[in-house]
């Protein structure tokens, strides 16, 4: 039988071998097992349920979110010769009953339907009907509650395939499923955990970068001029975001598309046939961008702002470098965007419980910001696939700055949170230890807290930076509150026990050395009031014996 796919492939889709992964799950298929696969973006899961959808006879089911993009799928298909149709709200009455009578009659081998259609009893009918052999469930993390992108309508999806006639084979497929939701996913439509190909979410043509205290307009200029030929995507959190910038970058001369929610779908439409075509190489987007388009040499994918959880972010990314050649995956972050998404988060759902897993998230990806480890190794780690190896590409790869022993500063930090009874979150607890004139932390820390200002020489600014580089590396933990309170973790225990060293890169572009303590201290108090007023780049100045710890290490 797997012969007869490999020619479908070639007939149909003009591919002579399959992907990895690909095969594995044809293969599971056609032998009759329900199977979930979890491939990244662009890996080819259409082929893994188009393909056996043409082997097996009469008509196979793909349940699909994406109403926008079902036209374009099924004309896609009709073109390459293969029947297919689709069942939505977008359809009249008179149009979905010839459809049904077409399906009854043969004509078509591939349905797509939007999960919402599943729930009338006449649908039922209709399924047992065209006895469907074959149920392909695209998007299937929707189907969990713990995944990012839960719709309910999936989460009846098992109890409809119970209540079919004959017991259909079923495929699941996402790009974006951390362990839980895949067991999640598993258990709903009952498949056996071990039937699940997962191919490796590593895409070794693309490189991570974060960037970290810059002007976000001025890098993206001069990331524009110098990659003009370059087709690109830029991710903004809101629809004002991609206009303001819309209209930035098309003042400045650039050629650029727009997408988002609140424009007409006209000329949504319009705007990504100009960029598909490449007549416009840049496209200014919402996450509303992206599910599903086929655009293969996109060479770069910049994020405006934070994103509000990993797994959007990794699927938005990893629309670069479909084609396979190197590509720039970069994040523009800011702290202050924290504020923003944990606002959006309170915006968007009353559910307490949903809540607290959105600000989970944030703060993966918030920790994905700060870690001074292989970023792609970070992404590899919270979608459950364990390496140790590191990719070489990323920012944090390249970053050539030094290590230095910043035990003691972390000890300061920690044990200043025990002294404040672990109750309080990041900026109070810089605040206590850079000796914050505020009266409220004066007042708190005079009777209670003995740290007060034993950082005193750095920013509170720095402080907080430093906290947070703690947290991404689990030296903290924080409780998923709207207001994050911080909690010394076991590891941050080992440090204060003095049975663990935390190193850091250096945070600076340039340094100074000095020998003599009191110039140092007075050195550093001037840094920080430097550092407090705009503009003044950052450097850090070295006492004898920080210098004597660098010198060891290399
Ligand atoms: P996904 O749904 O996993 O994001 P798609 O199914 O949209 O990915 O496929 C992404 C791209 O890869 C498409 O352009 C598709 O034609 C191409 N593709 C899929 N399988 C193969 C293959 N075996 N050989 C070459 N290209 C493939
Ligand atoms: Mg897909
Ligand atoms: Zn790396």
């Amino acid at each position: 039988m797997f012969e007869k796919a490999l020619s479908v492939l070639k007939e149909y889709f003009g591919y002579d071998t399959f992907r990895l992964g690909q095969e594995e799950m044809i293969r599971q298929i056609l032998q009759g097992d329900n199977v979930a696969c979890i491939m990244p973006t662009g890996g080819g899961k259409s082929i893994c349920y188009q393909v056996p959808a043409m082997i097996f006879p009469g008509v196979t089911l793909v349940v699909s979110p994406l109403i926008s993009l079902m036209k374009d799928q099924v004309d896609s298909l009709t073109e390459a010769g293969i029947p297919a149709t689709f069942l939505n709200s977008t359809l009249d009455s008179y149009e979905s009953s010839q459809r049904m009578g077409d399906l009854k009659r043969g004509k078509y081998k591939i349905l797509y339907v939007a999960p919402e259609r599943l729930d009338g009893e006449f649908f039922i009918d209709l399924l047992n009907d065209l006895e469907i052999q074959f149920i392909a469930i695209d998007e299937a993390h929707c189907i969990s509650q713990w995944g990012h992108d839960f719709r309910p309508s999936y989460s009846r999806l098992g109890q409809l395939i119970r209540r079919l006639e004959k017991r259909p084979i079923v495929a699941a497929l996402t790009a974006t499923a951390t362990p839980v939701v895949k067991e999640d996913i598993c258990a709903q439509l009952e498949i056996p955990v071990e039937n699940t190909v997962i191919t490796g979410f590593e895409r070794d043509n693309l490189s991570f970068s974060v960037v970290k205290g810059e002007d976000r307009h001025r890098y993206i200029e001069g990331f524009l001029k110098n990659n003009k030929e370059e087709s690109g995507i830029i991710y903004a959190a809101t629809r004002q975001d991609v206009e303001r910038l819309y209209d930035r970058l098309t003042n400045k001369g650039f050629l650029v598309a727009k997408y988002h929610g609140g424009m007409s779908d006209k000329a949504r439409e319009e705007q990504q046939q100009k960029f598909i075509n490449d007549d416009y190489q840049l496209m200014i987007a919402t996450t509303a961008f992206g599910m599903g388009i086929d655009k293969s040499n996109i060479r770069f994918v910049i994020h405006y702002q934070l994103p509000k959880n990993m797994e959007g972010y990794y699927q938005e990314a990893g629309r670069a470098g479909r084609d396979g050649l190197p590509s720039e995956c970069i994040l523009l972050y800011s702290a202050q965007d924290i504020r923003i998404q944990r606002f959006l988060i309170d915006q968007t759902t009353h559910d307490f419980a949903k809540q607290e897993q959105d600000l989970a998230k944030l703060q993966a990806m918030i920790n994905f910001c700060h870690t001074e480890d292989c970023l792609q190794k970070y992404i590899l780690h919270y979608f459950g696939e364990q390496t140790e190896q590191k990719c070489g590409r990323c920012s944090n790869c390249k970053d050539e700055r030094h290590v230095v022993d910043v035990t003691v500063d972390a000890q300061k930090v920690l044990s200043c949170m025990m002294r404040m009874g672990e109750r309080f979150g990041k900026t109070m607890v810089a605040q206590v230890l850079t000796g914050s004139k505020n009266k409220k932390i004066i007042d708190f820390s005079l009777d209670k807290v003995k740290t007060y200002g034993i950082m005193k020489e750095q920013s509170a600014k720095d402080v907080s930076d430093f906290i947070e580089f703690l947290i991404s590396e689990n030296y903290i933990a924080v409780s998923s509150g709207s207001m994050p309170i911080l909690k010394v973790a076991p590891t941050g225990k080992e440090v204060l026990l003095q049975r663990k060293q935390v190193l850091r890169k250096e945070q600076a572009i340039a340094k100074v050395i000095v020998e003599d303590n009191d110039l140092f201290q007075r050195l550093r108090m001037m840094r920080k009031s430097l550092a407090d007023s705009e503009g003044v780049p950052p450097f850090v100045i070295f006492s004898d014996q920080t210098l004597k710890l660098i010198s060891s290490q290399k």
